[in-house]
């Protein structure tokens, strides 16, 4: 199936090519269409199976084949607000505002984005200016309505990107101020990487008669991804990461740590190490954090070390190294740290440092996952407590490694199909990652 025969213009397909796609993913598959035809859609899909060009070219295709509804407003030229992407993070509202105006490039319509951590001013100039695609959080597009710079009647789509994520950061009420302005009778999309039963009453009060689409269980890492265990004490994690790093020569790795202010601590350490670190986190401002994820995908920064919440959305591609520092205390979250590697088909490898404390974490991963993450042991960094899950699992305590050497190239632990979709040209478009300008 092409792109081709879901029936977008020609604007679209053209954009769609230069960014090398050779076939849509499965979610494109299926949303393109519905969206197209105007229905609501409930979609559980996580970051990495392309729902942003899922939901992103249908809805540019919608808004470029009709006038806006309400044109009889205020002076000449004033351009309502026809499409509403709410997203739970900064970063994601970036990335999502970025998406559009790649896909749209070659369609006349405008968009920006809004999103807190960084002056409210330009954001005014750029509402003031008229724009058809507005990305924003939550927080900051509530702030645009209070002070009044912002006009939400003409909205004739609403699509809530990550919505589980944003329940978890507690949302809701903010969310549900956002809907009561917008008009009544419009399409509403919403995607969520988890579709829980707060999604689902949610999606009850939201959305009328809609498709609903499942994409990848949350509980199946990638195939493409390796993962691996690695046992060691706790003292002793920041030397074995080191050590990792180096002997491995790994130039772009993502690290997780649980806490903000062990991110900072290890970045630090590992910066002074000699190892160029630097750690994104919520007390970082915003320019902090476009600035180090700009180092990072540029090469200038080896490590970047990052807590799960500042990870969300962060759209870096071709990375091909994500190490747990700590395990998350969410087995959930493991699937989604470990979902930033081996995107859109490329080979990842997901490294866990492990202590024995951490084994109850490490059983409910697996468990969730369904398969056990192979141990292997770094030479010179044996624990001098030993990592012991109780198996749940069955099967072996894992292959610790024979050879005494780590290499870990050949365990996938889940034999589904290699996703079949995948770039034709592995084109990398550095700084993806704009502020929200108007075009
Ligand atoms: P998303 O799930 O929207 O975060 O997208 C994940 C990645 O897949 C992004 O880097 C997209 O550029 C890429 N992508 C989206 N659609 C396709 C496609 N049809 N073929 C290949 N890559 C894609």
């Amino acid at each position: 199936m092409s792109f081709e025969s879901l029936g977008l213009r020609a604007e679209l397909l053209r954009a769609v090519s230069e960014q090398g796609y050779s076939e849509p993913t499965p979610i494109q598959l299926q949303a393109i269409p519905a969206i197209l035809a105007g229905r609501d859609l409930l979609a559980g899909a996580q970051t990495g199976t392309g729902k942003t060009a899922g939901f992103t070219l249908p809805l540019l295709q919608r808004l470029a084949a009709t006038q806006p509804a309400v044109a009889d407003k205020k002076e000449k030229g004033w351009r309502p607000i026809r499409a509403l992407i709410l997203t739970p993070t900064r970063e994601l509202a970036a990335q999502v505002r970025d998406s559009v105006a790649t896909y749209g490039k070659f369609l006349p319509l405008r968009s920006t984005a809004v999103f807190g951590g960084v002056n409210i001013k330009p954001q005014f100039q750029n509402l003031r200016r008229g724009v058809d695609i507005l990305v924003a959080t939550p927080g900051r597009l509530e702030d645009h309505m209070e002070q009044r710079t912002v006009d939400l009647r003409a909205v004739e789509v609403l699509v809530l990107d990550e919505a589980d994520r944003m329940l978890d950061m507690g949302f809701l009420p903010v969310m549900k101020r956002i809907m009561a302005v917008l008009p009544k009778h419009r399409q509403n999309l919403l995607f969520s990487a988890t579709v829980s039963n707060e999604i689902r009453t949610l999606a009850q009060g939201l959305l009328r008669d809609p498709q609903v689409i499942q994409i990848d269980r949350i509980s199946s890492p990638a195939q493409n991804v390796t993962q691996v265990v690695h046992p060691v004490d706790k003292d002793r994690r920041r030397e074995l990461l080191a050590h990792l790093i180096t002997t491995q020569d790994w130039r772009q790795v993502l690290v997780f740590t649980r806490m903000k202010f062990g991110a900072e601590k290890l970045a630090t350490q590992l910066d002074r190490a000699g190892l160029q670190a630097t750690a994104i986190h919520g007390n970082k401002n915003q320019n902090q954090r476009t600035r180090a994820l700009a180092d990072f995908k540029a090469g200038r920064v080896r490590v970047l070390v990052a807590t799960d919440v500042a990870s969300r959305g962060l759209d870096i591609e071709q990375l091909p190294h994500v190490v747990n520092y700590e395990l998350p205390m969410d087995a959930e979250s493991y699937v989604h740290r470990i979902g930033r590697t081996g995107r859109a088909g490329l080979l990842g490898a997901a490294v866990s440092l492990v202590s024995a404390d951490e084994a109850g974490l490490l059983a409910d991963i697996e468990r969730l996952i369904g398969a056990e993450i192979p141990r292997e042991n770094v030479p010179g960094f044996e624990p001098a407590i030993p990592l012991v899950t109780t198996g749940k699992q069955g099967g072996g305590r894992g292959s610790k490694s024979k050879s005494g050497h780590h290499q870990h190239t050949q365990h996938n632990t889940r034999g589904e199909k290699k996703p079949h979709w995948h770039r034709r040209s592995e084109q990398k478009r550095g700084g993806r990652t704009q502020r929200g300008n108007s075009r």
